[in-house]
């Protein structure tokens, strides 16, 4: 690990930003770093060593070194406010107690609300001598230029698919592993952990839902309160996957690749049917409702508009004017 350099030789950067698709392992990563520095006897790689009284601690998440900073779950909000890095900020917070070092996390850092940001700022341009702060995030373009341009910034890739498979099937039954890790787009702890049982099987309902929808067979209202229930942010990435694979399938009967190999007939029979430019047009919709979905407490109404739009597009209907 490069980062392991950079602590030896005492180059290490006061505020680092972990950035990278979901579910490919950056926690894991940031979680490594930080019990290394904390570690009163880290191994020869430079690794925590799992047995000192440090370690104890952290394994007890009561290591007054290691703070954690994200949305409070008791909150309405999923903001992370100004008074929770104020805290860090006052009582001298950010100086260690017993480490060498004080790691504060701050994680999913693009859900800082301005204010909080901005005081976060402020800290990252004065850090205290042995501060670290370290933010984590799926989307770094989120974050304000200013605490980007004040961080080192650690780009964590998707690893190659041959790699993350071979990692997977030793982990999951090999029929599920490939499934499973293209679902994920290719994040293996997303895949092993985010799309179990239980939610593939939810997968098929809603497309069960989906197909009916196209069939006049079920009131896209009742379909969009499902999705909502089941939650947006998940449904318009499943909706986003087979309105593309739908896109695909209407311009090549044999596409290279689909987000859904496993719906591959179903998806190809509806494909037939679909005027293309409507399909194209949905599709632009669901992409731009994944990206606006963050932001909006309540998605019923636009996960409604989409699903009666799809009505009209899955019945083969050409572009509305809505
Ligand atoms: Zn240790």
């Amino acid at each position: 690990m490069r980062l392991d350099g950079a602590r030896r030789d005492g180059r290490l950067a006061h505020g680092l930003l972990f950035s990278g698709p979901r579910g490919i392992g950056k926690r894991h990563l940031v979680e490594l770093l930080a019990r290394s520095l904390l570690c009163g006897t880290p191994t020869a790689e430079g690794l925590a060593c799992g047995r000192c009284a440090d370690c104890a601690l952290i394994a007890a998440e009561s290591h007054p070194d290691l703070l954690r900073v994200g949305p409070d779950p008791e909150a309405k909000s999923d903001e992370i406010p100004i008074a929770a890095i104020r805290a860090l900020v006052e009582r001298g917070a950010l100086t260690p107690s017993r480490a060498a070092w004080k790691v504060t996390v701050v994680d999913p850092a693009d859900h800082l609300n301005a204010a909080a940001a901005n005081a976060l700022l402020k800290t990252l341009e004065e850090p205290p001598g042995a501060a670290l702060i370290v933010l984590v995030t799926e989307q770094p373009g989120r974050l304000p230029a200013t605490i980007r341009s004040r961080c080192r910034q650690i780009r964590i890739p998707t690893p190659r698919p041959a790699d993350a498979l071979t990692w997977l099937t030793g982990r999951i039954p090999a029929k599920d592993a490939a499934l499973r890790l293209c679902l994920a787009h290719g994040g293996p702890l997303r895949a092993l952990e985010e799309l179990d049982e239980d939610l593939l099987r939810q997968r098929r309902e809603r497309f069960d839902g989906f197909l009916a929808i196209a069939r006049g067979e079920r009131d896209p209202v009742v379909e969009a309160a499902a999705w909502n229930g089941l939650g947006a942010r998940l449904c318009l990435d499943w909706l986003a996957g087979w309105m593309v694979d739908l896109v695909r399938l209407a311009a090549s009967e044999h596409p290279i690749h689909l987000d859904n190999p496993d719906l591959r007939d179903a998806l190809s029979g509806l494909a037939r049917r679909l005027e293309p430019a409507s399909a194209h047009r949905l599709l632009q919709r669901v992409l731009r409702a994944r990206a606006l979905v963050e932001t909006r407490a309540n998605p019923q109404l636009l996960l409604e508009s989409l699903s009666i739009e799809w009505l009209r597009v899955g019945a083969g209907q050409a572009p509305g004017r809505s």
